[in-house]
C-alpha cells in the first residue's frame, strides 16, 4: 500500500481548524471511505501528493484543467498579470476580452457578468430571471446540480448525493417552495409542469450534459421540447454549462445540441482553475441587472485580472485547430477501453460519455439516463474501484456520483496505464 502518511497527518491537523477538515464537502472521501490524499503539484495529467506518490488525475479541479495541470500558456499568462497587478476593483481590459470571447462562442450570449464562481453565477441568472419576468417559481431537474444555492439544493446530484443528504438544513421551507424538482429527461412530466405552472415559471434550469450525476446527456428531443414549452410559457430557459460549457465543444451544449437558451452559465474552465463564473444571454434580460436595470448583483473581485488572464489563455488556447476532436477521440478511447475491462472481469458497469466527460457507472441496467438510474448503481463497488484505483496510480473522483474528466494532456500512455490499472481493479472487484 502506498504511504501516505504525510496526507493522514495533514488532514488531521485541518480537520482541527476547518468543518470536516476540508473546503469543499466533495474533497472529502465519504462517498468512498479513507481518507483525503493532499497534492502538491501537477504536471499535465499527472498530480504528485505530499508523500511524493504520482497519480494520473481525472478530476482535474473538478473539470477546471482541460489542457491539463500548470499549462504553459496559463503559468506565462498569470506570472506575466502577476507583475503587472493582482487586482483594482475597477476595470480592465482583461474583461472586456475575455466577455469578447465568451460572447463570440456561447450561442445566445449577447452580453456576458463575470463573477467569482459557478455557484454565484447561477444564484445571480436566477435572480435576474425571476426580476426580468416578475414571477417566482423555478423549474430544476433531479441529480442537476446547479453550486450551492438555496432554491436549487434539492435533490442536487454529486455532493448532495454522496453525503446522502436531499437538501440541506438552513434551507427555509419557503424557498423551496419556490422551486419545481422536475425529473431528468422525462418529457411528460416536463409538459404537464408546463400545464399546471407554465404562467408562473420564471425560469427552467438545466445542465444540458449533466456532469453531477455521472455524465448523463438530456435527449435531443426533451432539450427541444424544453425551449419550445418555456418560449410558449414565456419562462427563460438557463442552461447551466459550469461544466460542460468550452468542454464539450467550443459553444459548450448549445452548440452540440443547436438549442439556444435564453440565459446560459459558465466557471471552471473559463478562468483557467483560478475562481471565476459568469453568466450571460439576451440582450433585454441581461439590461434589467444593476448598473442598467434595477436586479441587483456585484462583486469585489468579479473579473478579477488574474482569472481573467488564466481563462484568456485556456479559451484561446482551445481555438487551436483539431483540440476538440483529439479530446473526444481520447476520451472515447478511455470509455470503451473501460467497458471493454470490465466486460472482461465479468463487473456490469453501463460508460456514458461527452468529449472529456466519462460517466461510469456501477449497474446491470440497460442505460443510465436520469436520476433514478444513477442512484440505483452500486456504490460500494465504485468505492472499491475507487480505491484500487488510487493504489495503482490513478486519481478518481472520491464519490461514484462523479465525472471523470479527460483533458488534453492525457496522452496515449495515461491512456494505456488507466486501462492496466482498470483491468487489475475490476478484476480485484470481481474476486470478492
Ligand atoms: N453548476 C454546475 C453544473 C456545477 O457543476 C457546479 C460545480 O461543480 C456549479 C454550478 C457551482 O460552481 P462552483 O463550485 O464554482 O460554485
Amino acid at each position: 500500500m502506498a504511504n501516505r502518511s504525510r496526507s493522514a497527518k495533514a488532514f488531521a491537523e485541518a480537520k482541527q481548524l476547518i468543518p470536516g477538515g476540508v473546503n469543499s464537502p466533495v474533497r472529502a472521501f465519504q462517498g468512498v471511505g479513507g481518507e483525503p490524499v493532499y497534492f502538491q503539484s501537477g504536471d499535465g495529467a499527472w498530480v504528485t501528493d505530499i508523500d511524493g506518490n504520482r497519480y494520473i488525475d481525472y478530476v482535474g479541479s473538478w473539470g477546471c484543467m482541460i489542457l491539463g495541470h500548470s499549462a504553459r500558456e496559463v503559468r506565462e499568462a498569470l506570472t506575466s498579470q502577476a507583475e503587472q497587478a493582482v487586482g483594482f476593483g475597477a476595470p480592465t481590459l482583461l474583461e472586456t476580452a475575455l466577455a469578447s470571447k465568451l460572447v463570440s462562442r456561447v450561442p445566445g450570449m449577447e452580453t456576458v457578468r463575470l463573477v467569482n464562481s459557478g455557484t454565484e453565477a447561477t444564484m445571480s441568472a436566477l435572480r435576474l430571471a425571476r426580476g426580468f419576468t416578475g414571477r417566482d417559481l423555478v423549474a430544476k431537474f433531479k441529480g442537476c446540480y446547479h453550486g450551492h444555492v438555496d432554491a436549487l439544493l434539492l435533490d442536487a446530484g454529486s455532493g448532495v448525493l454522496t453525503l446522502g443528504i436531499p437538501g440541506s438544513p438552513g434551507v427555509p421551507e419557503g424557498v423551496v417552495n419556490d422551486t419545481l424538482n422536475l425529473e431528468f429527461n422525462d418529457r411528460s412530466e416536463l409538459e404537464q409542469a408546463f400545464e399546471i405552472h407554465g404562467e408562473q415559471i420564471a425560469a427552467v434550469i438545466i445542465e444540458p450534459i449533466a456532469g453531477n450525476m455521472g455524465c448523463i446527456r438530456a435527449d435531443a428531443s426533451f432539450l427541444k421540447q424544453l425551449r419550445t414549452l418555456a418560449t410558449d410559457h414565456g419562462a427563460l430557459l438557463i442552461f447551466d454549462e459550469v461544466i460542460s460549457g468550452f468542454r464539450v465543444a467550443p459553444g459548450g451544449a448549445a452548440s452540440a445540441y443547436g438549442v439556444v437558451p435564453d440565459l446560459t452559465t459558465l466557471g471552471k474552465i473559463i478562468g483557467g482553475g483560478l475562481p471565476i463564473g459568469a453568466f450571460g444571454g439576451r440582450r433585454d434580460v441581461m439590461e434589467a441587472l444593476a448598473p442598467q436595470g434595477p436586479v441587483y448583483q456585484a462583486g469585489t473581485l468579479s473579473g478579477n485580472p488574474m482569472a481573467a488572464a488564466a481563462g484568456l489563455a485556456v479559451l484561446t488556447t482551445l481555438e487551436t485547430p483539431g483540440f476538440y476532436e483529439r479530446l473526444e477521440i481520447r476520451t472515447k478511447q478511455l470509455a470503451e477501453g473501460l467497458k471493454r475491462c470490465a466486460l472482461e472481469s465479468g463487473v456490469s458497469v453501463q460508460i456514458n460519455h461527452a468529449c472529456g466527460m466519462i460517466g461510469l457507472f456501477f449497474t446491470d441496467r440497460n442505460g443510465v439516463c436520469n436520476y433514478n438510474d444513477v442512484t440505483a448503481s452500486d456504490v460500494n463497488q465504485y468505492a472499491g474501484f475507487f480505491h484500487a484505483m488510487l493504489e495503482r496510480g490513478v486519481y478518481l473522483a472520491p464519490s461514484a456520483f462523479e465525472t471523470m474528466f479527460v483533458s488534453a494532456a492525457h496522452g496515449e500512455a495515461e491512456i494505456n496505464a488507466t486501462l492496466s490499472a482498470a483491468t487489475e481493479s475490476f478484476a480485484e472487484l470481481a474476486r470478492r
